[in-house]
């Protein structure tokens, strides 16, 4: 019986894996494994429309939302948002100055816009992580650092310049006009962080709220009206690797400039900063339906079986949100009754309930902490005789990562936390 609590690709509930089985060898007694299945056949289409039935119920999305699948992992979206939303923004100017100029005025037209884009343009980004640093560092390496507003980054608010703390949003430097995307990610999964609730100033200047889930989808409550996208890879709580779900505004799609225009903007902007290669362009996956190219239909499949069982089980989002709390609240409390062992690295008002980042130490003092890496290592070697694995922190940061994942049962946490207590007894 192996516990696993690794970051990613992450455990799956067994009935899933099963059936995923199952699937694999002969679908539904076709005769046929899923994996050999057409993605434009009739089972496809149940397949990719069970799964946008569950995740509107399960997280109540609004009519005007889109759902759609890609294949891009979280990393591919750090660049499809950008492009595509940079894209939305320059097309929204483009319409504006053809209304305000009127047809056959391409160089006028063309002038306005140049002229916009060099004054106003801006995405704006919250750093409080290894990934929305990564997500940041693509928008620049698309669009050049002009035109990037890391808003926030968390780093500077500590002593170590390492990730931990969501400084107060008074600290924040937006772009005041708002901008073509605000990005966040919601869960940062390497340095366990994660925003504790949808931040106020997001709500005003009509900002496109674009906000990476991938490692806390489906584990809490969402006011999905309130982001213009929402995208999360599959494979923490959602099935395997090979499928990002993507949830956005429907206003957002259809503004796609056309490419003989962009291609004329190269010298205030990238072309690639807006243009993204077909099969990452948010409209043209929306307007066929996830099928513009080959679905892996498989992973589809398991991730459908994922929220299938979450509907069953807990009608809403919100049972699973109870669970989660409540496996993350043993864990943290148990933590914190040995506070000169275990020190919680992130502050305690944005520990994340997905990933745990805790270091084993030696001592503390004037607030500072001394990791023990003998101890650390001695505390695995513990934990993996008893069967409890994936526990090593991301080898960026070091020490000891606990992942809650929803597919993690209680009855694993629980025997974790016998082995936090009994580490902490043996001295
Ligand atoms: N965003 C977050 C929050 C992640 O945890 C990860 C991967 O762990 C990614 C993005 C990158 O995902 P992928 O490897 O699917 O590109």
């Amino acid at each position: 019986e192996v516990a696993y609590f690794g970051a990613g690709p992450a455990p799956l509930p067994t009935p899933v894996i099963e059936a995923s089985a199952r699937a694999f060898v002969n679908f539904e007694d076709t005769g046929l494994s899923l994996a050999e299945i057409s993605h434009r056949s009739p089972t496809a289409n149940k397949i990719l429309a069970d799964a946008k039935q569950a995740l509107t119920t399960l997280y109540d999305i609004p009519d005007d939302y889109d759902i759609f699948f890609m294949q891009a992992g979280g990393t591919g979206e750090f660049s499809a948002a950008c492009q595509n939303l940079v894209g939305c923004w320059i097309e929204q100017r483009r319409r504006k100055a053809v209304a305000d100029l009127g047809e056959g005025k391409d160089d006028e037209v063309l002038a306005r816009v140049k002229k916009e884009i060099e004054n106003e343009l801006k995405v704006d980004y919250l750093v409080t992580g290894s990934w929305s640093l990564k997500a940041s560092q693509e928008a620049t390496r698309l669009l050049g650092a002009k035109y990037v507003n890391v808003a926030l980054d968390a780093r500077k608010s500590d002593g170590n310049n390492k990730f931990g703390k969501i400084p107060a949003e008074t600290d924040w430097k937006l772009t005041p006009k708002g901008s073509a995307l605000t990005y966040m990610c919601d869960n940062e999964t390497v340095d366990g962080v994660e925003f504790p609730s949808f931040p106020k100033s997001l709500e005003e200047n009509d900002r496109i709220v674009v906000a990476d889930m991938s490692s806390n989808f489906m584990s809490k409550k969402l006011d999905v009206s309130k982001y213009g996208v929402i995208f999360g890879g599959a494979q923490k709580n959602l099935g395997i690797t090979g499928i990002t779900v993507v949830i956005i505004r429907k206003s957002l799609l259809g503004l796609v400039p056309p490419p003989t225009f962009l291609h004329q903007l190269s010298d205030v902007l990238p072309t690639s900063g807006a243009l993204p290669p077909i099969m990452f362009s948010f409209s043209t996956i929306a307007a066929n339906n996830s099928l513009y190219n080959t679905l892996p239909v498989f992973n589809l499949y398991v991730a459908t079986l994922v929220l299938q069982s979450l509907v069953t089980k807990f009608k809403t989002v919100s049972g699973q949100e109870e669970v989660a709390d409540q496996k993350a609240k043993l864990i943290y409390d148990t933590l914190d009754s040995y506070p000169d062992l275990y020190h919680v690295v992130p502050d305690k008002n944005v520990r994340s309930r997905m990933n745990i980042c805790v270091r084993i130490i030696a001592g503390k003092s004037e607030g500072k902490v001394t990791p023990d890496d003998a101890k650390e290592k001695t505390f695995l070697a513990g934990a993996e005789k008893r069967n409890l694995l994936g526990l090593k922190g991301h080898r960026s940061v070091g020490g000891i990562r606990i992942s809650n994942y929803n597919a993690v049962p209680v009855e694993n946490v629980q025997k974790l936390v016998e082995w936090l207590n009994e580490f902490a007894k043996s001295g």
